[in-house]
């Protein structure tokens, strides 16, 4: 199918079926599934040449993503750090949470999956390695993942090798919170969405962040603490399966919810690098 556009040079056909005649313009465009092409017809060859840029008439597009975040409210992130906090100072590990978005409430809601944390033990102390968790695959009703949260204990926030290795195909907010021994602690702050990653200005995502909330005991046992001694050995570690509990914060109390609410999931995401 020709493209309708009269006022250019080169004719641009769309390839809309695996049996489209072969057009007999001396150069053109084919625009396929799998992207634009340079087609000719010469007196000794046909060619069909992936384009390195489009018609001369086009202009260029660059990749953006605005965000439309809710902003994540304040006391939600401090609950989040207080967690990673605890998880860090006892144990020297990372953590994971999950943002849940409900669509009835708009709302986030906080969730705490069942997590094996990972740490090097060392002779001067522990590494952290890594969080390994399933994503919860029957969530209420209205709600859905949009993003989760994790911590580099004392190692700077940023989007370490592993993280977008992991991340890559994982759209939505990732955060991570890292100098956990510092109040405020360093954020950072990504989007992705199909398969390119954004950093996002933490100011347009959190609604404020003062200091980091108490956490409750039901949230710390959803972590399980692998202690390896070789790097062989955490590799070999499997994931096992739990479910997660959701932070329900008011003011200074913050508890988690019966685990009976908890839900199995089968879908597993792990972190399995070292993230400094
Ligand atoms: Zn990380």
């Amino acid at each position: 199918m020709k493209f309708p556009e009269p006022d250019l040079a080169d004719p641009i056909y769309l390839k809309r079926h695996g049996d489209m005649p072969w057009p007999k313009d001396k150069f053109f465009y084919l625009l396929a599934a799998n992207g634009l092409f340079i087609c000719r017809n010469q007196p000794f060859f046909s060619s069909c040449v992936p384009a390195r840029k489009g018609p001369a008439e086009f202009v260029n597009q660059h990749a953006f993503l605005t965000s439309r975040y809710p902003k994540i409210p304040q006391p939600l992130m401090e609950q989040a750090v207080g967690f990673f906090a605890e998880v860090g100072e006892k144990h020297g590990a990372e953590a994971a949470l999950l943002l849940a978005w409900d669509t009835y409430q708009e709302r986030y809601h906080l969730l705490v999956p069942k997590q094996r944390c990972s740490v090097y033990r060392l002779y001067q102390g522990t590494y952290p390695l890594g969080v390994h968790y399933e994503l919860p695959t029957r969530l209420s009703d209205g709600w859905s993942i949009v993003g989760d949260i994790h911590s580099h204990v004392n190692g700077a926030a940023y989007a370490s090798y592993t993280d977008k290795r992991d991340e890559r195909y994982q759209p939505g907010l990732h955060i991570v919170v890292g100098r956990i021994h510092q109040e405020p602690p360093e954020f950072h702050v990504d989007a992705i969405v199909d398969g390119m990653r954004f950093m996002i200005d933490q100011t347009l995502v959190f609604q404020g962040y003062l200091h980091r909330a108490r956490t409750s005991q039901k949230c710390l046992d959803q972590v399980e603490i692998v202690q390896v001694s070789s790097f062989q050995g955490y590799w070999h570690n499997s994931n096992r399966g739990g479910g997660y509990l959701e932070i329900a914060g008011k003011g200074d109390v913050y508890t988690c919810d019966d685990s009976s609410d908890c839900e199995r999931n089968s879908q597993s995401q792990s972190r399995r690098g070292v993230d400094e």
